[in-house]
């Protein structure tokens, strides 16, 4: 089945009960047994529930893994994995990370004798040289956050395989529909499935899919004992949301490509960060692992000025100014002030985070539209 036809079908069928062609909201905290023991595979709630089985199901799928664990958010969905592991265990992780699962590995699971190392991963060797007999998880997310460098998943997956490391990639900024990492060696996929999986800005949810039946009954392990379980109205969303989940990637690429374009050439614009750009350092991996180039692109001022840019922010009218990402609407986010003021000044600049720099999170409105509100945006700073 191809990518378009499994958003709308796979694990998706009439309900049984009534032929409803949309999956019910099974809005139930719990299931009638006809003796103690019998009952349909349905017991209580945190372990199972039908509308959230369909979604389980449907993301396998879409990332091609042999099953989907559903969480409240994506940091329960990490919580779960770091749950997995022993004090004593190493994590290598992506340095240009998103700052909550920063801030999960660190400030939380420190205390429980857990170790994060942050690198440059974009340099596989790097990830190799830093690998020790403590080494248990490599945590990988490609595009990065918001530096948009991308990471080869196939050649560090290959290295932490040979010596058993688990991996997962973190496949928010794709989605599915840009790259399935399972297919390129990864054990384990997170999506927080409230960017573009559900698309609409309007539900948190988190999502893991596997590679092998061992792992997923870990994970359920996890999940039941745990119990950071999303609600069935939410699982409905995103259930709702990834049907047009194609659709909306495919406009959202081809807009980015050309604001991208737009902004490469604007005088008041200094360096664009867009890993479609021949120029872009890892634009040939970009090329081999993503089937296009995603919707997200940063920029930063010719005026490198904290000010500056913060006025470009507030004259957009139809790019918002907010958190998050993946909906339908575009955003526009100021890093150094909003998502990675907790960073000292010194490292975002080491890695390129300038002071004017922006992000955007280009949503299928009229690209014509877009370009114009950045134009009247730029021209007034
Ligand atoms: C938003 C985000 C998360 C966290 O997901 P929540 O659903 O907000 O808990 C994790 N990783 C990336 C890349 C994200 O953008």
């Amino acid at each position: 089945m191809k990518f378009g036809t499994k958003v709308i079908h796979a694990g998706i069928k009439p309900d049984p009960a009534s032929g409803a062609i949309m999956t019910p909201i099974y809005q139930t905290s719990t299931y009638v047994q006809a003796s103690p023991g019998e009952h349909k595979g349905y017991e209580y709630a945190r372990t199972q529930n039908p509308t959230r089985t369909v979604l389980e199901n449907n993301l396998a799928a879409l990332e091609n893994g042999v099953a989907g664990i559903c969480f409240s958010s994506g940091m329960a969905a990490m919580d779960a994995v770091l749950k997995l592991l022993q004090p004593g265990d190493e994590i290598i992780a992506t340095n240009d990370l998103y700052g909550g699962s920063y801030r999960l590995i660190t400030t939380i699971y420190e205390k429980f004798g857990l170790k994060g190392h942050f690198i440059d991963m974009s340099d596989v060797k790097a990830v190799s040289s830093k690998i020790n007999e403590k080494t248990k998880l490599i945590w990988i997310e490609t595009p990065t956050n918001p530096m948009l460098n991308i990471i080869d998943v196939k050649a560090i997956c290959k290295v932490a395989q040979k010596k058993g490391i688990l991996t997962c990639v973190d496949n928010t900024f794709a989605s599915p529909y840009l790259q399935t990492p399972i297919d390129m060696g990864a054990d384990i996929v997170l999506h927080s499935a409230t960017k573009y999986l559900g698309g609409h800005s309007d539900v948190v949810l988190g999502a893991l899919v596997v590679k092998d039946e061992e792992l997923a009954e870990k994970l359920y392990f996890i999940q039941n004992s745990s119990g950071a379980v999303p609600g069935p109205q939410d699982c409905f969303l995103i259930l709702r949301g990834i049907k047009t989940l194609h659709l909306r990637m495919e406009r959202s690429c081809k807009n980015a490509k050309r604001i991208a374009k737009y902004l490469n050439k604007h005088p008041k614009v200094g360096k664009v960060y867009y890993p479609g750009f021949k120029s872009h350092p890892n634009h040939e991996i970009a090329k081999k692992q993503m089937n296009d180039f995603g919707g997200m692109i940063s920029f930063d001022l010719t005026d490198d000025d904290y000010d500056v840019a913060q006025k470009v922010l507030s004259n957009t009218k139809l790019f918002s100014l907010a958190e998050s990402l993946g909906g339908v609407e575009s955003l526009i986010g100021h890093p150094a002030s909003m998502t990675h003021a907790s960073i000292p000044r010194e490292e975002r600049l080491k890695v390129g985070l300038t002071d004017s720099l922006i992000r955007l999170s280009v949503g299928i409105e009229d690209a014509d539209d877009l370009i114009e509100d950045l134009e009247k945006a730029l021209v007034n700073i």
